[in-house]
């Protein structure tokens, strides 16, 4: 069985910056990390390698810099990494990178199931995962939060609001999962150091067989028509209860009137 985890570098904030002029993320200055669920896909990953004997391979597209999160799935205890990596991809859109993703999952393949984080926490558009798995051609299942391998594939509870919902499908699949599916591996003192010196194969665009055209700025179709940060404004009104309640019965009309209670 051969699993491939794809997985993401994103600044280590939830306050992303964007640079008002360029429509750009601003990275610099900020650490980077793993994005949050694709370390509990990785986890998924090892744990379904230990259950079924799967090899797995990590995945990511990103800068040179994008190699130190694939050392950290390393040192989860992913077996294999690959990065994308290559002028041809910069700029890419959520349908740029899934079709470059798409393109280094057939031929890192064959591949059984292919697992992602639910959303990153930098762009959190939770469009490439599915994306992918839609390019491919395979069957799609988002925000699972246990995956059960059975005879014929897959048994997945997909969380939905308020509940959640029992799927299967035939593998292979593309599975997007959710942070609550697991807690993350910690990673082994061992591992992390066979990582620091593991050789990380590079693929660039040549290596893919996706027509120039489509991949980068020239294959992105979204353009960012103007990026900003809103700007909230506070009008603050003081109800005084002064003994009668007048002050109460004034905020309960105010919030009542406003849909709130
Ligand atoms: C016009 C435009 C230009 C852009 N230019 C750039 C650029 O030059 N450089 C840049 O870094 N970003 C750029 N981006 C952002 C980039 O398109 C997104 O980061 C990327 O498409 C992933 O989308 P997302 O962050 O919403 O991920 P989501 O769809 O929310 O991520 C879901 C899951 O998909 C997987 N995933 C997502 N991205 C990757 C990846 N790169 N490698 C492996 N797995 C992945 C992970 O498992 C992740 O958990 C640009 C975006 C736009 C709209």
């Amino acid at each position: 069985m051969h699993i491939i985890v794809l997985v993401k570098q994103v600044p280590a904030t939830d306050n992303v910056r964007m640079d008002e002029k360029t429509g750009t993320m601003i990275r610099a200055g900020s650490d980077s990390v793993v994005n949050p669920t694709d370390e509990n896909a990785v986890t998924e990953a090892v744990r379904l390698k230990k259950e079924a004997g799967a090899t797995v391979t990590a995945l990511s597209m990103g800068p040179e810099a994008a190699s130190r999160a694939l050392r950290e799935a390393y040192a989860m205890g992913v077996d294999r990494c690959v990065l994308l990596s290559g002028r041809a991809f910069a700029g890419s859109d959520t349908i740029a990178t899934a079709r470059a993703l798409a393109a280094a999952v057939r031929k890192a393949g064959p591949v059984d199931l292919v697992l992602a984080g639910e959303r990153a926490t930098d762009g959190e558009t939770g469009q490439t995962g599915p994306m992918v798995g839609a390019l491919l051609g395979l069957p799609v299942i988002t925000y699972a939060q246990k995956l059960v391998l059975g005879e014929g594939g897959l048994e997945v509870e997909r969380l939905v609001e308020g509940g959640f919902e029992r799927m299967a499908c035939p593998l292979p699949a593309l599975v997007t999962v959710v942070k609550g599916i697991n807690h993350p591996v910690v990673p082994s003192l061992h591992l992390k150091l066979r990582a620091k010196k593991l050789d990380i194969p590079q693929w660039g665009a040549a290596d893919l067989e996706v027509p120039a055209g489509e991949l980068g700025l020239n294959g992105s179709p979204t353009r960012v028509a103007r990026i900003f940060s809103p700007k909230l404004s506070r009008n603050t009104v003081w109800y005084r209860e002064n003994g009668g309640h007048d002050g109460l019965t004034a905020l309960a009309d105010w919030l009542t009137g406003e849909g709130l209670i």
